[in-house]
């Protein structure tokens, strides 16, 4: 028996390692609730948990770059149209029956019917269309400034009237909104991008944020395009290749310094949390509405499309996995847990690199169907709150402007509570009513999280499976382990 429990621990330490410190890190936030740290206290209690966020944060841009550049410059032209079409076509699918998941249930279970709550009545009609939201998510696939993309900074209180941080919003997004001042109702446009002449300070509230789809577009376009340079590119790729093997190694030393780092991280966001007792009835049911589609898309409906596309068994698939969606809990964020996935994708689930080099990075910019589900259910929540009937035509516009306000949202914590605005107004809804579901978007955060990184680990799994033909050398599950501890 002991040495069962030895080799289990040998191969799974880190995983066992890191569940505890979800765990213990509940009990001490719980803990020390009722001991009323200081703000200051809370700072330097929360530390540890910052440096984790801080050496994640470190290694998505070299690992973005250098994955997309080396996965794609060393593959055929034709395979990187039939993975970028099948990869692409995918995120969109499974991101659309997420919504629809959401908006059945949301329909069946009915959270916001009822008197325990109130919201804004702004009323007021559509102030943002489709278009507009569209138009941004291009404009942030085309950096104007490729350095500048890498290091936007936001004041926290850029947006007074959503009362979210600015630094949960995509650089150059703007918001409309219909300003109660003005007696003739006009809309008032919030740019979120700093004006040039003012220098932001940071301050413990804010933070930098990367344009992570600008910078995955560009490196793409670079990688493709280096693989087509012959002689000439060679030198970059290898630099690619070498920067990428460079960053795994770091990843490999730094997992072992994440379960300390989770115990504070977990702690930290504990102390600072509202008082549950203090939510309503609806809220919580709301809260059980989008877990339970979380739930029904990420554990039934995405392992049945695995299983289905692969004929493999997706729960073994979703074991390798685990690791990566404890680092998903634990920080809300699938950027953040993209060096793990990575390395859970290469080392546990045996995926072609090349493929993960591509499908990942793509993945954990666009590719959010947790998020997805969670934004339809919280809209129809809020009509369903401001006893606003949506006739099918709106639901249909839910679903889309879902969709696509899930492909704006960065991977970062909460982002998706901002993209919101866009599918409340696209229907007419006050953007306002955001407030209603910020007390438990927090958790709910955390949870679609980890449906983010599973639905973009599974595809990795099931595009290498549908394009091993085009790597008969290096096939799905057949590539040697690249790096080792
Ligand atoms: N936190 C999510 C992620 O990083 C995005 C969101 O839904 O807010 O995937």
């Amino acid at each position: 028996v002991s040495l069962n429990v030895r080799s289990y621990l040998k191969s799974n330490g880190l995983l066992t390692l890191s569940i505890i410190a979800v765990v213990t890190g509940c009990m001490l936030g719980f803990l020390l609730r009722g001991t009323h740290l200081s703000t200051q206290a809370k700072i330097y209690f929360s530390f540890p948990g910052e440096l984790l966020m801080r050496m994640l944060k470190m290694l998505i841009l070299p690992l973005i770059t250098s994955s997309l550049m080396s996965g794609l410059s060393s593959m055929e032209s034709k395979a990187c149209c039939r993975i970028g079409v099948l990869t692409v076509t995918y995120y969109l699918w499974t991101t659309f029956i997420a919504v629809v998941v959401g908006i059945v249930l949301v329909l069946i279970i009915k959270p916001g019917v009822g008197t325990d709550m109130e919201s804004h009545r702004l009323g007021g009609g559509p102030v943002m269309t489709s278009a507009d939201a569209l138009l941004d998510l291009i404009r942030n696939m085309v950096p104007s400034n490729l350095i500048e993309a890498t290091f936007q900074q936001y004041k926290t209180d850029l947006i007074p009237i959503l009362k979210v941080p600015a630094r949960t919003v995509r650089p150059n997004f703007v918001y409309v909104f219909p300003d109660e001042s003005d007696p003739k109702g006009r809309t008032v446009y919030l740019e979120l991008t700093p004006p040039p002449d003012i220098t932001y300070k940071t301050s413990p509230g804010s933070s930098q944020q990367m344009n992570v789809l600008g910078i995955v577009i560009f490196s793409a376009t670079m990688g493709l395009l280096l693989g087509r340079m012959g002689e000439r590119g060679a030198p970059l790729i290898s630099v690619c290749q070498c920067i990428n093997e460079c960053v795994m190694k770091i990843i490999n030393a730094a997992v072992w310094y994440f379960p300390f780092g989770i115990i504070f991280l977990v702690a930290g966001k504990i102390l600072d949390m509202h008082d549950p007792s203090t939510l309503g009835k609806k809220l919580g049911w709301y809260g059980i509405t989008v877990l339970a589609g979380l739930f029904v898309h990420g554990l039934i409906l995405l392992p049945f499309f695995y299983f289905v596309l692969t004929k493999k068994n997706p729960f073994t698939y979703i074991r390798g996995l685990l690791q990566a969606m404890v680092i998903a809990l634990a920080t809300s964020s699938s950027s953040a847990t993209l060096p793990i996935t990575m390395k859970c994708l290469l080392e546990n689930c045996n995926v072609d690199r090349q493929i993960a080099r591509f499908v990942l990075p793509v993945g954990a910019t666009i590719n959010m169907d947790g998020t997805a589900l969670y934004e339809a259910v919280a809209a129809i929540f809020i009509a369903q709150v401001n006893d606003y009937e949506l006739d099918f035509g709106q639901l249909v516009t839910i679903s889309i402007t879902a969709t696509a306000a899930s492909i704006g949202a960065a991977g970062i914590p909460q982002a998706g509570l901002v993209t919101m605005v866009i599918v409340l107004t696209s229907v007419g809804l006050p953007p306002d009513d955001i407030t209603l579901i910020v007390a438990i978007d927090w958790i709910l955060d955390r949870f679609r999280t980890m449906i983010n990184v599973l639905g973009d680990a599974l595809a990795a799994g099931i595009i290498a499976h549908l394009c091993q033909k085009d790597f008969p050398l290096s096939g799905a599950g057949k590539t040697p382990h690249v790096h080792n501890n």
